[in-house]
């Protein structure tokens, strides 16, 4: 059951590439009621990602003593890279009556799922393959043996579809947006959470 004084947490996933990064970047520019959580990650920035805006960077040794403090609500390994969302900031936010946006992997989601039942769990699908193959290449900031490590995953993750609350399809990225601000302002307005 949700607490009516506590925020909502609001959990985002889907395949690489598909824009889940873009579609909480415009979230988070157009309405700023949404608090984003910033990851803590061993993998290295890519050109242009700022420390404490877009991840804490850190190395791998200083990921697992964080680990054994239990500083992360869910961490995981995606990819050949450790990802982690810091407990105490999400907690903090979420105490304060804000809503909080993590952009997690699956494996991720599921465990914060186990921990917090009553958040919000969004997949963000493509309208097809070949459009996300044709996205994640675009993009330019993988490497091909990347880019084929994170298709190689796509229908792995696809079957967890069910295990999620909403579907949105990333076709036109303002209309997803839309679509993920509707789902969180209906939530708001749940009888169950006034
Ligand atoms: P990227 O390297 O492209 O920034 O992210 C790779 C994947 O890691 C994406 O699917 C992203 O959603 C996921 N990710 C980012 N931060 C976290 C996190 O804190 N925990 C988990 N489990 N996955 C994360």
């Amino acid at each position: 059951m949700h607490d009516p004084e506590k925020g909502l947490l609001i959990v985002i996933s889907g395949p690489s590439g598909v824009g889940k990064g873009t579609i909480c970047r415009e979230l988070f520019n157009k309405y700023d009621d949404i608090i984003y959580s910033v990851s803590t990650t061993t993998r290295k920035p890519r050109p242009g990602e700022v420390e404490g805006k877009h991840y804490f960077f850190t190395t791998e040794e200083e990921f697992q003593k964080l680990i054994a403090q239990d500083a992360f609500l869910e961490w995981a390994q995606v990819y050949g890279n450790y990802y982690g969302t810091p407990r105490q900031y999400v907690e903090e936010i979420l105490q304060a009556g804000k809503d909080c946006i993590l952009e997690i992997d699956i494996q991720g989601a599921l465990q914060v799922k186990q921990k917090m039942p009553e958040g919000i769990f969004i997949f963000v699908v493509p309208p097809s393959l070949q459009e996300l193959i044709r996205r994640i290449t675009c993009r330019g900031t993988e490497d091909p043996s990347e880019i084929e490590k994170r298709m190689s995953q796509v229908s792995e993750e696809m079957s967890h579809l069910q295990d999620y609350d909403y579907i949105v399809v990333n076709d036109e990225v303002p209309s997803a947006v839309e679509q993920v601000r509707a789902i969180i302002v209906a939530e708001r307005c749940r009888s169950s959470r006034m």
